[in-house]
């Protein structure tokens, strides 16, 4: 058994101690008469030295792959580089010490923060208004598909489908329905595009929005949009975009200035603001004007003087959708990384992302199978078709990746590609480093070739080795449990 197997968790043993400051021989301060806020007694807690605690953590942490450590290809998430400078502005006093409850005369400079930023999404994005206050793209998405409802309620017309392409987020569906609206496919071309004709036979006074992600989960443009927005548009819907794919267009392309009502953004994507690990995130929703009386509750203003407040006159407003204003912090990272790049900085990014993913696509053409031909933007889509003759899929690729040091690529998705790995690079990654990428990608292509079982059976050099999955999903273990072994009585055994 390898070390750290046996030393996972179980080490503990009755009467093991870390370092303790002896008892106080001094009056108590007066703040401990408060009650105590940690237990004394928690049964079964283990007992541990203190060199135990600290290996016990550091090694957990060496467990963990991170963008911090190499390249992190998972398509459709855009893990690119978080630049220090953000993490650093975010730290200082002023900004990380702030109280959303504050008076409003002491948080000038934090709604300013929040203004600037709006006004350069806006300005990115080619919209009117904006709300900052979702906490991630899914959240965004349905403040979003809430608006929309509002806004054909106020016109009297109470639609009940939502058009989702086969080619959409998981998240869109969720969202559509969660609203309560009925979530009717569109398929895709063979071109990888929404099928105009499709289109034309579904969009039914019925409906109240499309749901596009442009570009799609395939990485592809939609080069028809003007032409899909004016459908839409001609029979009384709204067009949603879901942007969390804008790093392919930021500098480049604006939706509002293709047809879109509106959309959220992932700032913990394009942005270049920490995400993983279930948050924080922000995912703020810009709409054009005819929405804008929709928009969640308090708006941040700007007087001539250069005074802001807080806007609560909202009598349309679809509510408040989260506490507060957000995730400020992730605010301030946003608007250092945009500041930073200026308008230049940000066409560059865009392109330098786009040249990567083409880069990749192009490279590793002659080992993996291309389901579209249709030229892509930030991320490219293969499908493990040669590999499955061999008996090798998706996931076993992706599991071998990691013994070749990297994160693994999105595992069958989007679904309308039948053993789908989606790549994004980023812009992050040098030359270099995807040369390294590829040259992993080719290896694990000549091993399905040559040795099957050995790409099967990966990982090999991880920590922990191939899981059992379909247990791992029915029966999660999510929190330590005191095991029989530990509470049997040692003198009995
Ligand atoms: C990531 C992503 C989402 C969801 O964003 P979350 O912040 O994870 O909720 C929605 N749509 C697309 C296209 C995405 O890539």
């Amino acid at each position: 058994m390898q070390r750290d197997e046996a030393l996972l968790f179980e080490l503990s043993s009755p009467g093991k101690r870390a370092w303790q400051l002896p008892p106080l021989d001094v009056p108590e301060p007066a703040a401990a008469d408060r009650p105590p806020r940690t237990r004394d007694d928690i049964p079964g807690f283990p007992e541990l030295s203190e060199i135990e605690i600290v290996r016990h953590y550091t090694r957990l942490s060496t467990w963990n792959y991170a963008i911090d450590l190499g390249m992190y290809p998972l398509g459709s998430c855009t893990m690119k580089y978080n630049a220090r400078i953000n993490e650093q502005v975010v730290r200082l006093d002023g900004l990380a010490d702030g109280h959303p409850l504050q008076p409003l005369e002491t948080m000038q400079g934090a709604l300013r923060i929040m203004r600037r930023l709006e006004q350069a999404l806006l300005e990115i994005t080619g919209m009117d208004a904006i709300t900052l206050q979702p906490a991630a793209g899914a959240h965004g998405e349905q403040t979003g598909i809430l608006m929309v409802r509002a806004c054909l309620e106020q016109r009297g017309d109470a639609r009940q489908t939502v058009l989702i392409p086969d080619s959409a987020h998981g998240t869109n569906p969720a969202t559509a329905a969660l609203a309560g609206y009925r979530v009717e496919n569109l398929r895709s071309d063979s071109r990888g595009m929404v099928d105009l004709a499709s289109l034309e036979k579904q969009m039914t006074p019925q409906v109240a929005a499309l749901m596009l992600t442009n570009p799609n989960t395939l990485g592809i443009f939609e080069q028809d949009i003007l032409r899909i927005a004016e459908i839409v548009h001609q029979r009384g819907g709204l067009l949603y975009m879901d942007g969390a794919n804008m790093n392919a267009l930021a500098g480049r392309a604006r939706p509002g200035d293709f047809g879109v009502d509106v959309m959220h953004l992932n700032l913990h994507k394009t942005f270049s603001t920490p995400h993983g690990g279930g948050g924080p995130g922000s995912g703020p929703v810009a709409v054009k004007s005819h929405l804008e009386p929709y928009l969640p509750a308090p708006r941040v203003r700007e007087s001539k003087a250069g005074r802001f407040t807080l806007d609560f006159e909202q009598p349309h407003s679809i509510g408040r959708v989260r506490a507060f204003f957000g995730n400020f912090g992730m605010f301030v990272r946003a608007l250092a990384y945009i500041l930073a790049n200026g308008a230049e900085g940000l066409r560059q990014t865009t392109d330098d992302a786009v040249l990567n993913a083409n880069y990749v696509r192009r490279k590793l053409s002659a080992d993996y199978a291309l389901p579209y031909a249709t030229p892509s933007l930030h991320e490219c889509v293969f499908s493990d078709q040669k590999q499955a003759a061999q008996g090798v899929r998706t996931g076993d690729i992706a599991k071998r990746l990691m013994d070749y040091g990297f994160h693994p690529y999105t595992v069958s998705f989007p679904l309308v590609v039948p053993g789908a790995m989606m790549l994004e690079p980023t812009e992050s990654e040098s030359r270099e480093e995807l040369d390294l990428f590829i040259a992993a990608m080719r290896a694990i292509a000549e091993e399905a070739r040559t040795q099957p079982d050995l790409v099967r059976t990966a990982p090999h050099s991880t920590r922990v080795s191939r899981m059992d999955e379909a247990t791992a999903a029915r029966q999660p273990v999510l929190r330590w449990q005191e095991t029989a072994a530990r509470t049997a009585d040692p003198a009995a055994g």
